[in-house]
């Protein structure tokens, strides 16, 4: 969209010129002259729209629009909203292509070129295929909603625990919690086939807490044989999603399942992305004090990633970073990276935030991280997550890691 100042007497648009946008009027006043519909000639004022056939047909105009004042419009171009429609939610966008085509089947067209005839028809094809695929994706995603519903229902999911170590200690010094679908058919999925459509459908929310409950239950569990075998006690890493912090009353469900579940706070982490800060950075804000002040801890995941800001650090009460795996991946053949990487654990060890190293899969990269006194390490090399049973065997050892370079 973009601003125009259109002059006294000025003409805007004129019949049969070629239309792809539309003009809502900000301020002064334009006469329209329409010799196509009933309503001949009238006036639109500040905040009124006019040339919407622009949007719709993307053919010529029906009528002239002449600035009766000095006049500024804002230029609303038929890409812009298609491309909005085309991100927006599948029900949004089939009913606004399902408006906009009944618009087009009301509109006799009563004159006009034979390729004027031929851009008003390819258009409204065009139209009715992307109805019709909106309303596969809406049916489909319909779908997987009552799958997911379902597989709540019948208990499907299953979290799995990668180990997080201290890279000064070698000791493990945690676990986050991955969930996984094991589904009646397809056997065990991992998140990357259902998490997307998740979010999308909002299911995320009802699972998500089904995380965050499943998790308190088992760190008492993890902590109990953690005691047992004389080793340090031991955090569980909880994955929550942005659409989580839409929910008004997140923090007191929240809270509620620490409650029934009588877990230790100060053990459960929450992992979040920046995107949680950037949505609605206030309320955000409030409902992150809210958990931190209740005594969970709170760890930036993927940090390095998207838009990534060090004056979130400043704002938000963040007890952890975790510098994404791309970064382990490229720092040792990237030069940019391993500086990206310097810079994050030198910030880091100023401003009392702790570090996690994440997708550790060589001992090259294992050495760098401890080289640069980062504090936890995760990935491959260290352990791939692990179901429940297995971890028991894991808690109370230790990872050895030879000599440190002199
Ligand atoms: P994430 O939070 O970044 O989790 C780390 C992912 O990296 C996990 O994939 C883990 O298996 C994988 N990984 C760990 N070490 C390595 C390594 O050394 N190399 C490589 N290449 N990968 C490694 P996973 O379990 O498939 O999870 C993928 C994503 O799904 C997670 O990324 C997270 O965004 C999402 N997710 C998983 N569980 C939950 C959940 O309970 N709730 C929500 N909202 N999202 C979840
Ligand atoms: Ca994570
Ligand atoms: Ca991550």
């Amino acid at each position: 969209m973009h601003r125009i100042e259109i002059q006294k007497g000025e003409t805007v648009l004129s019949l049969d010129e070629e239309g792809n946008c539309a003009y809502i009027v900000e301020s002064g006043s334009v006469q329209i002259t329409d010799k196509v519909s009933s309503q001949g000639c009238y006036t639109v004022g500040p905040g009124e729209m006019f040339g919407e056939y622009g949007i719709i047909e993307e053919a010529h105009h029906y009528s002239t629009a002449v600035a009766l004042e000095d006049t500024i419009l804002v230029v609303v171009p038929q890409a812009e909203i298609e491309e909005k429609s085309a991100s927006s939610d599948p029900l949004i966008s089939l009913f606004l292509n399902f408006f906009m085509d009944r618009c087009h089947s009301l509109t006799v067209r009563h004159y006009g070129t034979d390729e004027q005839a031929n851009i008003f028809q390819s258009r409204r094809t065009h139209r009715q295929n992307k109805i019709q695929s909106s309303k596969q994706e809406i049916v489909e995603r319909f779908r997987i909603k009552e799958e997911l519903e379902q597989a709540l229902k019948n208990d499907e999911f299953v979290l799995h625990y990668q180990p997080i170590i201290s890279l000064r200690g070698g000791y493990t010094a945690g676990f986050e919690a991955l969930i996984r679908w094991q589904h009646p058919e397809r056997g065990l999925l991992s998140p990357f086939h259902f998490i997307d459509i998740a979010e999308k459908t909002n299911m995320i929310v009802p699972i998500g807490e089904w995380v965050f409950k499943e998790a308190c239950k088992k760190s008492a569990l993890f902590n109990k044989r953690a005691a047992d075998t004389n080793s340090p006690e031991l955090f569980v890493s909880v994955n929550i999603s942005a659409n989580q912090f839409t929910v008004p009353d997140m923090v007191e469900r929240f809270k509620n399942i620490a409650h029934e579940t009588a877990v230790d706070v100060s053990k459960i982490q929450l992992e979040i992305t920046e995107s949680i800060l950037m949505e609605d950075a206030d309320s955000s804000k409030k409902m992150l004090q809210e958990l931190k002040n209740f005594g969970f801890q709170l760890v930036l995941d993927d940090f390095g990633t998207g838009y990534s800001s060090l004056s979130y650090l400043h704002q938000f009460p963040i007890d952890k970073l975790k510098i994404d795996r791309s970064f382990t991946h490229d720092m040792l053949n990237d030069q940019d990276s391993l500086e990206i990487v310097r810079a994050i654990s030198g910030l880091s060890h100023n401003m009392d935030i702790e570090i996690v190293a994440e997708g550790i899969e060589t001992m090259e990269q294992l050495a760098l991280y401890r080289d640069l006194d980062c504090h936890y390490g995760q990935g491959y090399l260290i352990s791939k997550p692990l179901p429940e049973q297995e971890l028991y065997d894991i808690i109370g050892t230790r990872m050895s890691f030879g000599r440190k370079k002199p």
